[in-house]
């Protein structure tokens, strides 16, 4: 059976979150699976192609990718059973999905034979976006769908059953297959980054920060390499999409093999000019062991090192901010509140207050310049525990020099919070469907009745960011 695994021209909203380019990463990653698992494996990305470029779209939408044109000429070469067509986060947002049914008309008219399988093919380390299934399946013209299946969530189990029975002649008869959290990550043998001219993927990389006009703290750009470690967490914050994939709580953390990652890292040392790892799992040094014995790797290879979303300070000691410091350009943290009972109650982090000044200490000692990440406007955070908040990032910059990074909390449907939020008919205004403006955007929870409605939440966190230095 030869399968294609394609990651579609699409549109990106300008005020995005998270890091579009490197959702490629989760085609690749399944391209290599794939492999291991016995199948005939291509990648066409719409990232990874000499063309690949970026253009403004319209007012709010970016396109990336190369042109329809171009992409169909590019489809036309190859010989496929089935399409695995990449539903992107982005994708999945667009206005109409526009993209990901016109990359899927496209697969039917010039592959008539073929299988599509749309997938959203989830990693981890960027927000879950839930998306709408059933209506995207029943798209299409009356005699034919776009899509013949629909499958969400992790793929290592019910991607190769879901092959097994098509290699058999066997078609299911459910066609959005929920994929659930597998227990243990497979121990990859194939490479990811092999599937594509990483090159080209750099170039674009490079045209998509260029074009997208947005500096990024983390020095991310053209020469990042996206990797992951591990999937997974095993803690269960209220805000986090990451416990929002079925089985993901009970699955909690799991690890890349160290033999998988050395091999890539080998890999990706090796190319010309030089790359950086972007490190992009959502809880990196879950397992101190495995994170150390990572940073070992990333420096016996040379190479630099960006993580962008906050390392749990709990499991951080002084040696291990020492190896930081060596390869990354800022860390990030992420104490959420500034008031241990908010923290716990309103978030269920799990950690101690402590290690955050105990971390930040540490970092202003190795001169490692380190960010902070605050969330206001929790259902049920009272105006003094907003206060201590807005106290705890403020002495935390002055006594150490912590960038503050304080956001409206964003209720991403399929968490705790958006279920909270509905239950209480906390969301002021009805969510947009393309959730990527809101985390720049004002306050979405009307949190009134206990302390700081919407208005006043904008004025206080204005307040604090008017004051000298706050601002990063
Ligand atoms: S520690 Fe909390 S915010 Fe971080 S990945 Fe785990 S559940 Fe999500």
């Amino acid at each position: 059976m030869k399968i294609l695994c394609i990651n579609p021209p699409q549109k990106i909203h300008r005020r995005f979150i998270d890091y579009p380019p490197f959702t490629a990463y989760s085609l690749w990653y399944t391209a290599a699976y794939l492999r291991d698992c016995g199948y005939e494996v291509e990648v066409l990305d719409a990232y990874s192609l000499p063309e690949s470029a970026v253009s403004e779209s319209d007012r709010d939408y970016l396109y990336a990718g190369v042109s329809s044109d171009s992409f169909e000429k590019y489809l036309s070469k190859y010989s496929i059973d089935v399409a695995l067509l990449h539903a992107s986060q982005y994708a999945i947002q667009e206005p109409e999905r526009h993209s990901l049914f016109a990359a899927g008309e496209s697969i039917r008219r010039l592959h008539p034979e073929a299988l599509i399988i749309l997938a959203d093919l989830y990693t981890g380390g960027m927000n879950y976006i839930n998306w709408d299934t059933r209506s995207i399946l029943t798209m299409g013209s009356s005699e034919m769908a776009v899509f013949d299946y629909i499958l969400r969530y992790e793929v290592e189990k019910r991607l190769p059953e879901l092959l097994e029975a098509l290699d058999t002649g066997v078609k299911p008869r459910q066609s959005i297959i929920e994929g659930t959290a597998v227990a243990k990550l497979p121990k990859l043998e194939s490479n990811p980054y092999e599937f594509v001219d990483m090159a080209a993927f750099a170039a674009f990389t490079g045209k998509f920060y260029k074009t997208a006009r947005r500096a990024d703290a983390f020095e991310i750009g053209g020469d990042c390499v996206p990797f992951k470690i591990s999937r997974g967490c095993q803690f269960k914050c209220s805000f986090c999409s990451s416990g929002s994939i079925p089985g993901a709580h009970s699955a909690g953390w799991r690890k890349h093999s160290l033999v998988a990652i050395e091999k890539q890292l080998r890999y990706i040392a090796a190319l010309k000019p030089r790359r950086r790892i972007l490190l992009l799992d959502e809880a990196a040094n879950s397992h101190p062991l495995h994170f150390e014995a990572f940073l070992d790797m990333v420096a016996a290879n040379k190479l630099k090192l960006e993580i962008p979303n906050g390392l749990r300070a709990d499991l951080l000691n002084f040696g291990t901010l020492r190896k930081l410091k060596q390869r990354i350009s800022l860390l990030s943290i992420s104490p959420e509140c500034g008031n241990q009972k908010a923290l716990d109650r309103l978030v269920g982090k799990k950690m101690n207050l402590e290690s955050i000044e105990r971390v930040a200490a540490g970092c202003a000692g190795l001169a490692l310049p380190l960010a902070m990440h605050f969330i206001i406007g929790l259902p049920g955070e009272t105006r003094e525990e907003l206060q201590e908040t807005f106290d705890f990032a403020r002495r935390m910059h002055i006594e150490y020099g912590a960038r503050p990074w304080i956001q409206y909390a964003v209720p991403v449907p399929g968490t705790r919070l958006f279920d909270d939020c509905v239950k209480g008919n906390l969301l002021s205004d009805k969510l947009p469907n393309d959730l990527n403006s809101t985390f720049q955007g004002g306050p979405l929870i009307d949190n009134s009745s206990c302390g700081a409605g919407p208005a006043e939440l904008t004025a206080m966190l204005k307040a604090f960011y008017d004051e000298p230095g706050m601002r990063h």
